[in-house]
């Protein structure tokens, strides 16, 4: 039986990279919205789940073809959970890496080490068709605290500030296998992949 094809409701080279490495031996062939011009679609909802799926719903309406699309973010303790939903545009423009990271260190400055807990969340949605009314919905959440300073080259987003107390080091500084194993975007595409595979 040939792969199915799905479109990935990404443009973020990041998390391209991630999931291509993460589906890499499903029986699924994904072609990023790049591919089919899907044009960039407001993220309205006022939660993760909210916004995977408008923008899987956007992907699938543009392709025609199953879509997969992730919302995920940082949540941060003394920040009352902030930047959450807005972790991409927290200083403004969408996916300004190096100004999100700034904000957040100044937003820090006086918050001591051992309230400096955060953890990213990671809602990756699958829908059949723009209309599916039941849409396949995994979650991952993975802890850690805030760095003083950026570490590390590996990652994106803010990974060069969050510290993985359970190896002793910086996200940006694991290999990506080893990123890929623990993170809120891992854990939510095994999800993911393991009820694909009883679907598909
Ligand atoms: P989204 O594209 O609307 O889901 O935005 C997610 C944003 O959250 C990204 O632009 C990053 O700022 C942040 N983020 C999500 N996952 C990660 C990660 O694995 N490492 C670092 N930052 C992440």
């Amino acid at each position: 039986m040939p792969n199915q094809r799905i479109v990935l409701a990404s443009g973020n080279p990041g998390k391209l990279r991630e999931f291509t490495a993460l589906l890499a031996g499903c029986a699924i062939e994904v072609t990023p919205q790049s591919a089919f011009n899907v044009p960039d679609v407001a993220e309205t909802g006022l939660t993760f789940v909210e916004n995977a799926i408008i923008k899987a719903r956007h992907a699938a309406q543009h392709s025609g073809l199953p879509a997969i699309a992730d919302d995920s973010g940082l949540e941060v303790d003394a920040l009352c959970g902030e930047p959450g939903i807005y972790s991409a545009r927290y200083a403004g423009a969408h996916g300004d890496d190096a100004a999100n990271n700034r904000k957040l260190l100044a937003a820090l400055t006086d918050v001591p080490d051992e309230r400096r807990g955060a953890r990213f969340q990671c809602v990756i949605v699958y829908l059949q068709h723009p209309h599916d009314p039941t849409p396949l919905i995994c979650q991952g959440t993975w802890e850690g605290r805030i760095l003083r300073e950026e570490r590390g080259a590996n990652g994106f987003g803010y990974d060069p500030l969050f510290w993985v107390a359970s190896e002793q080091t910086c996200s940006a500084e694991l290999p990506a296998e080893r990123k890929n194993a623990l993170s809120h975007r891992g854990q939510a595409l095994h999800q993911l992949v393991a009820a694909l595979n009883t679907t598909l």
